[in-house]
């Protein structure tokens, strides 16, 4: 039997082991022992960040850009290489299924190249205020930033932080999600063989959110934080973050609708809908389009052909040929997801699904069957909180006006798409529900190249695009005084 890997966590430059110990990462897809790693300690945290400020204050890396862009288009493509390894490893610690790992890992290649390019695309603006007077307006690293991830997808998430942090010249200390910290760790091996990076411009420290991720939140050597998660998790991160107020960035919670009008092109929108609920992560997916508002004209329809397709998704260990849905994350989110589910029974009317599965070989593991429910009202318990799980649910609407209602009616505001044929309903929906993004006849559609974020609680800041480069900077005046 293949010897089961330990991770160190990688500081300033080096492999190093933690006096906390070790935890066992297991396969939420068969319960198996993928990988231990570190359980770090508090005291880790703090020589990462120690690390990360020297590596900061006493190298080149924050004036250098085209070194920043060489480092970051040699991690690229070696990330780019190794895509299989990583998308393999991927799927044994999330048990998510293998073309959507694969997919994962070749976005941080593609992100962190982006944001390689825009490393020499940092620009200020300068300006004679006065007579005699000239102004620079210049933009400087943050510092060090820390980075919290989450396990639903680590590698693409990680990578639209780490990829404009480190192109802005920031030094980073990574804290991942202990479900999936592996696939994170073995970046570090890819860091470690490129001359270009300095020792210590690139920390990864593994162990519990807190007390590990929150003294990365709390600690006042770091000068800016970057999370996406839970809510609840995320204000707790801005409370820690206020002691020294660093900068925060969040990207949290959904419960986005999809708006399906009767007169779209009806099985684009069925599909659309079906894959906006994300059931091939599971539903663990904060842009997840968890709530599908239908108007009332083709509800029997739509929720008769919901009903067709959604049982016959494929559900099993990420690993096996064809799995369209894998596990959740854990047996935590299972006992999560179910409760919905049985609030769901007595909220709604159950269409597909409702229970978990433990037939053969999926009883190791934590499979649900993808779950769709019909009659879901709007202030339903099942409508209003993120479930995280393979869970969708109908609601109808008669007009625009209520549509749009229902879309607002939630303390998110991720994401939203629409499915209609008339651009005036079209851009009435995109312009007035609250949501950092809007999909017209389609979903999901997310580049490098174009900001997302949450409005409301969803989150704050953006990622992506320039404001997401620049999220990690900070803006300074410097003015020159011409003697006559
Ligand atoms: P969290 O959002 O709490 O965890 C995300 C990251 O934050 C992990 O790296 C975690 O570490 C870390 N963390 C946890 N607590 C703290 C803290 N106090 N200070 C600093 N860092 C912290 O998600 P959970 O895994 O705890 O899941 C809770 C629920 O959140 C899930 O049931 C799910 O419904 C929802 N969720 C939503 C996500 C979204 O994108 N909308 C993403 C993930 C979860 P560690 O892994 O070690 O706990």
């Amino acid at each position: 039997m293949a010897e089961v890997t330990t991770y160190r966590n990688f500081i300033a430059g080096e492999w190093r082991e933690s006096t906390g110990g070790l935890f066992e990462v297991t396969s939420p897809g068969d319960g198996a022992l993928v990988y231990r790693a570190q359980r770090s300690t508090v005291d880790d945290m703090r020589a990462a960040i120690a690390a990360a400020r020297a590596a900061f204050e006493t190298t080149e890396w924050r004036d250098d850009p085209s070194t920043r862009t060489t480092a970051l288009l040699k991690f690229s493509e070696a990330v780019r290489a190794r895509h299989e390894e990583l998308a393999q490893l991927l799927t044994r610690e999330s048990g998510k299924p293998s073309p959507i790992s694969r997919g994962e890992a070749m976005r941080l290649a593609e992100t962190t190249s982006y944001f390689a390019g825009l490393a020499r695309w940092i620009f200020g603006r300068s300006q004679t205020p006065q007579p005699n007077s000239i102004s620079l307006i210049m933009r400087e690293p943050a510092g060090v930033v820390g980075i919290i991830v989450p396990w639903n997808a680590p590698l693409a998430l990680l990578a639209r932080a780490i990829g404009p942090a480190l192109a802005a010249g920031n030094a980073v200390v990574v804290k991942p999600a202990s479900y999936t910290a592996g696939s994170t760790v073995e970046l570090a091996k890819i860091i470690e063989g490129i001359a270009e990076f300095p020792k210590g411009i690139v920390n990864i420290v593994t162990g519990p959110g807190d007390p590990v991720g929150a003294e990365l939140a709390r600690h006042h050597d770091v000068d800016m934080v970057a999370f996406t998660g839970d809510t609840a998790t995320g204000r707790e991160i801005m409370r820690l973050a206020a002691g020294n107020l660093k900068k925060v960035s969040l990207e949290l919670g959904g419960k986005s609708p999809t708006i399906v009008f009767a007169d779209a092109n009806f099985e684009r929108a069925i599909r659309g809908a079906i894959n906006a609920a994300s059931f091939y992560n599971a539903g663990q997916i904060c842009i997840a389009g968890t709530r599908v508002l239908v108007e009332a004209s083709i509800h029997d329809t739509f929720v008769q052909r919901v009903r067709e397709m959604v049982p016959k998704l494929k559900v099993g260990p990420g690993w096996e040929k064809g799995v369209e849905v894998g596990p959740v994350i854990s047996e935590p989110q299972l006992q999560k997801v179910t409760g919905y589910i049985e609030q769901g029974k007595r909220e709604a009317v159950l269409v597909t699904g409702g229970h978990r599965l433990t037939e053969g070989a999926l009883a190791k593991g934590y499979f649900i069957a993808p779950t769709v429910f019909d009659q879901m009202k709007p202030d339903a318990k099942i409508a209003q909180e993120e479930i995280f799980g393979p869970v969708m649910g109908i609601t109808t609407f008669k007009d625009l006006d209520e549509a749009i209602h229902i879309a607002n009616n939630t303390v998110y505001g991720l994401v939203a798409a629409v499915w209609t044929r008339d651009i005036n309903k079209a851009m009435k929906i995109a312009t007035r529900v609250r949501a950092g993004s809007v999909w017209v006849n389609t979903f999901g559609k997310m580049f490098q190249s174009t900001e997302m974020g949450g409005f409301k609680q969803s989150g704050l800041g953006r990622q992506y695009g320039l404001e997401g480069l620049f999220e990690y900077t900070e803006l300074k005046h410097i003015n020159i005084q011409i003697e006559k």
